[in-house]
């Protein structure tokens, strides 16, 4: 640690003793066997040993366990009575967790229905985070998924110092924010002087926690810049960051009703999500959710329930103004509701929201439309029953400046609405779907405009009734959120995969795709040809005409390259001022031709805009590599394109120089 580093830990240290009733050392927030639970972690020899003991000195810990163990769960022929048994039979891992688990759990149950800050909540939140990075951990094959478990279960730990020890205390902030739904890290400090993760990191610093566990909790806001000393566990903090978005974009935030934290790129970075099966990893901290709440032995909402209750209390909340801090209680809780949190793509929770909303309400057909704000249309994307959108009548557009009368109220007024056709012939629904009568509802979010919900019982004519209208609404609203939490996935995603200056795809993505490449058999690779595409002097063309005209040329030479290039072959920016192409089913002849093109209207258009650039030339230097049997890794053949282009720029630059066998 340096010492600005050590000043800054001081600042944050007596910012936290100023602003907590007692020392953080004396805070009864984990009881000391928890702490040495904790420390269990990275200690391969003996471990079961001292598991054991740590829980033998606790009785009713003991006692709980062995209780469970002994449940009909787990099927055991004789009574356990030795928690060295239980350890032996549960295994290590998840004696210490439902240990953990356990102790946290009995500090934080107790809670106060008058207090904003509602601990079950929040214990269900660090579960399914612990859970989930878990499950993550173990897919990116981390060698330690236990301690990403803690680290994902303490990663709050801040939001109960402030809550049980504050002089202010967490409830008071959340009540203090009022309409405001999306509280940050920043909005924090300005109230306590001190974010959740900050006093967590002190809390960590002082009972000594384990190293890895204390960068999660103070960096999983914001990923450690390079130098950092929590740099090291960037890949532990990533996960467990991510983890805490799902959460959030589930429905399964710190606190009700508020809007989760952006996913932030470095994450994406760090982690390749692509990797991950984030539907399967669901299902698993699903099941293993169910798995702790059977455990307990008490009420403890599972975690549809909970999911409905949050969606339900969100909307009641958002329907009465936010003024009223008491949602009010909820009619009905119903699978339709939960389904559009069921996964991050619409493509799969829409069909399948609409299957739940045919299943509860059992209407004919169900279609669902996307605003397209550029066109100023509604487009269906999906339909269910899924023969609803034959083939002859797609695409379904309806153009919303065309909408009149009681379509009209349901986009302006924001209503569900029952439409009759005899008293609104003009609907622009008529001409698609024919139906005597049918229900639209508005997909919102933030009270705009996402899309519609349209449903009809036109071949079982069985009559649609005004009162459903209201009972269906909620789950509109939910698809509203789901739908922009999933734009909002896509969107950060992409960024993570594009560079910023030229949106093609960058370093990251040109290694995925070439090692994907390489994994092909040989029929394949045998006609690719990779090409280095470098412009020429270009340290001279920003000294003469300076960055910002050098990053338009940049993109110039993106856009010729985009334009030029098929769909079936890649394109990317590899670093500065040089691109790579991969060429599939192109021979030697073939990838000349391409790179002379390139080449030839780089030259042009640099002509056209001489004047701009200071009459200095814009031309690029191009090395290709074809493929051969020789090359055992990609980089071999980056490497002879690389080598291609260096000769190119030997020779006299603004050519092209092929290498081939
Ligand atoms: P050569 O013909 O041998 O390729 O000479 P060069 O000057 O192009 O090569 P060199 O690698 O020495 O310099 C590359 C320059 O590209 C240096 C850097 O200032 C510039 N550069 C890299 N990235 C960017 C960028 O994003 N924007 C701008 N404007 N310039 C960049
Ligand atoms: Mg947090
Ligand atoms: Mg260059």
């Amino acid at each position: 640690m340096t010492d600005e580093d050590k000043d800054a830990a001081e600042d944050i240290r007596q910012a936290a003793h100023s602003i907590l009733k007692q020392e953080v050392t004396h805070l009864q927030l984990v009881p000391s066997v928890a702490v040495k639970l904790l420390k269990l972690t990275h200690d391969d020899n003996a471990r079961a040993d001292d598991l054991t003991r740590i829980i033998e000195t606790e009785p009713t810990l003991a006692a709980r366990i062995l209780r469970n163990v002994n449940s009909a769960a787990f099927y055991l022929p004789n009574k356990t009575t030795s928690i060295k048994r239980a350890v032996n039979i549960l295994g290590f891992s998840s004696v210490r967790q439902l240990a953990l688990n356990l102790l946290f759990y009995n500090r934080m149950i107790k809670h106060d229905p008058k207090q904003q800050f509602n601990q079950l909540f929040f214990w269900q939140h660090c579960l399914f985070v612990a859970s989930l990075s878990r499950a993550i951990a173990v897919a990116l094959k981390h060698p330690d998924p236990d301690l990403v478990y803690t680290a994902g279960l303490l990663h709050d730990i801040g939001k109960v110092v402030l809550e049980t020890y504050g002089r202010v205390t967490y409830s008071d902030f959340i009540e203090s924010a009022g309409n405001n739904r999306q509280l940050t890290v920043d909005d924090e400090r300005s109230f306590f002087g001190i974010s959740h993760t900050e006093i967590g990191h002190v809390f960590c610093l002082e009972w000594q926690l384990p190293e890895a566990i204390k960068a999660v909790v103070a960096c999983h806001h914001q990923q450690p810049e390079h130098d950092s000393p929590f740099a090291e566990y960037k890949t532990e903090i990533a996960i467990v960051s991510f983890a805490n978005y799902i959460a959030w974009v589930q429905g399964i935030g710190s606190i009700p009703n508020h809007s989760h934290p952006a996913l932030q790129q470095a994450v994406l970075e760090t982690i390749n999500i692509d990797k991950l099966d984030i539907e399967r990893l669901l299902h698993q901290v699903d099941i293993d959710m169910e798995n702790t709440r059977e455990f307990y032995g008490i009420e403890f909402p599972n975690l549809h329930k909970l999911r409905a209750t949050l969606i339900k209390a969100t909307i009641s909340l958002s329907q009465l103004g936010t003024n009223s801090p008491e949602p009010k209680p909820t009619k009905r809780l119903s699978a339709s509701l939960t389904a559009p949190h069921q996964s991050l793509y619409p493509d799969d929770f829409v069909p399948k929201t609409l299957a739940a909303i045919q299943n509860e309400f059992s209407f004919d057909r169900i279609i669902m439309l996307i605003s397209d704000t550029k066109k100023r249309s509604l487009i269906a994307t999906h339909c269910w029953p899924p023969t609803t959108l034959s083939t002859q009548l797609l695409p379904v557009e309806i153009d919303i400046p065309q909408i009149s009368g009681k379509l009209l109220t349901c986009l302006r007024d924001k209503k569900a609405v029952l439409i009759k056709s005899k008293s609104d012939p003009q609907n622009p629904f008529i001409k698609y779907f024919q139906a005597a009568e049918f229900i639209t509802l508005p997909v919102l979010r933030d009270n705009s405009l996402v899309g519609l919900l349209y449903a009809d019982n036109a071949i079982s004519k069985k009559p649609l009734l005004e009162h459903l209208l209201a009972d269906i609404m909620p789950i509109a609203d939910e698809l509203g959120i789901a739908l922009i939490n999933a734009r909002q996935y896509d969107t950060e995603k992409k960024r993570a995969q594009l560079d910023p200056l030229t949106q093609l795809y960058n370093k990251r993505m040109i290694d995925q795709f070439l090692t994907q490449l390489f994994n092909n058999d040989i029929r394949t690779l045998n006609k690719t040809a990779i090409g280095f595409v470098d412009v020429d002097k270009f340290k001279k063309f920003n000294d003469l005409c300076g960055h910002q005209a050098g990053d338009d040329a940049l993109r110039i030479v993106a856009d010729i390259l985009r334009s030029l290039t098929r769909p079936t072959d890649f394109i990317g920016r590899y670093g500065g001022e040089e691109f790579l192409f991969v060429l599939k089913n192109t021979d030697e002849s073939g990838a000349f031709a391409y790179a002379e093109r390139i080449r030839k209207e780089i030259e042009r258009r640099g002509k056209i805009l001489s004047q701009r650039f200071n009459n200095h030339l814009l031309t690029a230097s191009i090395g290709v590599a074809t493929y051969k049997p020789s090359f055992t890794h990609y980089t071999q053949m980056i490497e002879t394109a690389d080598q291609a282009m260096y000769q190119a720029k030997k020779d006299g630059r603004n050519r092209i120089i092929l290498f081939s066998d």
